[in-house]
């Protein structure tokens, strides 16, 4: 599943193919991936010239002439490719005045294609938590972040309400690199902690994006080749293999439905936690109206 390192990595191949590349013909072959009514969304992209590509949080932002955005999200499976012949599953073609094309490509079609006016755009960026490798997303503010919840610290680096851009991968790694257990409530990290959460996050991204990105199954950088960071992984989907650090055997846990692997002496025990801090469990308080 596509996260920050690999829709930075898919913006910056766009960013050298695209900009300045007029569309002639949009053709949407999968509707159920492009927002709002199939017309308006053609409507909006044909005749535009495509300017810088960037990105917030997850997702990949193509500027339009008219100061518009595509945003693309690009769920489980999606990829954004130059050449038809490259896609297996194409659910949007961008056919180019040049000759040549963009193709959004989705085999699960979890992702959505969005066109977003100037203040629309803005409104909705304003929506997403600050971007982790923003100067001024500073440690600081990441224990603040923290210290207004007591939901478990993996699940907090999920949202993307609070922080941009982070999935279960990337949240996993940081929390191993930084020593924290994912299922510790966020606001007992202290602000120490916090500091070296802050540091390892940050240090895992910004490698992640100089490996262009992990591949686990699907993601393609825009070029169409997998990203190379899968080796550097310490922890996500190491289960049984032993901790680099110290040789402890790596554990999987899977909470509010998504797995997590930790390294019990380098991150704590959960239980503990559990002892510590009731909220980290599921509830088990009886439903309003049920027998006492
Ligand atoms: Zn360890």
């Amino acid at each position: 599943m596509p996260e920050l390192p690999e829709a930075e990595t898919i913006a910056r191949g766009l960013n050298r193919i695209l900009p300045g590349r007029a569309v002639r013909r949009v053709s949407v072959l999968r509707e159920d991936v492009v927002d709002g009514p199939r017309d308006g969304f053609v409507a909006a992209v044909e005749g535009k010239c495509f300017n810088a590509a960037g990105r917030r949080g997850k997702n990949v932002v193509l500027s339009l002439g008219d100061s518009s955005r595509l945003v693309v999200n690009l769920g489980m499976t999606g990829r954004l490719l130059p050449e038809l012949s490259r896609s297996t599953h194409p659910a949007v073609l961008f056919q180019m005045q040049d000759g040549g094309c963009l193709v959004y490509d989705d085999a699960r079609r979890f992702g959505r294609l969005a066109i977003l006016a100037a203040p629309e755009w803005r409104r909705w960026s304003r929506t997403l938590g600050p971007e982790p490798l923003a100067r001024s997303f500073t440690g600081r503010r990441l224990h603040g972040i923290l210290a207004r919840s007591r939901s478990p610290v993996r699940n907090l680096l999920l949202d993307q309400k609070r922080i941009a851009g982070i999935g279960n991968i990337y949240a996993v790694e940081a929390l191993w690199a930084g020593r924290v257990h994912p299922r510790a409530p966020a606001n007992s990290v202290g602000p120490r902690s916090a500091a070296r959460l802050h540091r390892a996050l940050r240090k895992v991204l910004r490698n992640a994006i100089q490996a262009r990105g992990t591949t686990l199954r699907d993601y393609r950088t825009a070029e169409g080749m997998e990203g190379g960071f899968g080796p550097a992984l310490r922890a996500y989907g190491r289960a049984g293999q032993p901790c680099v650090r110290c040789r402890t055997t790596i554990r999987r846990i899977v909470f509010t439905g998504r797995p997590a692997y930790y390294c019990r002496r380098c991150q704590g025990s959960g239980h503990d936690l559990r002892s510590v801090h009731p909220m980290a469990v599921p509830s088990t308080r009886p439903r309003e109206g049920s027998a006492p």
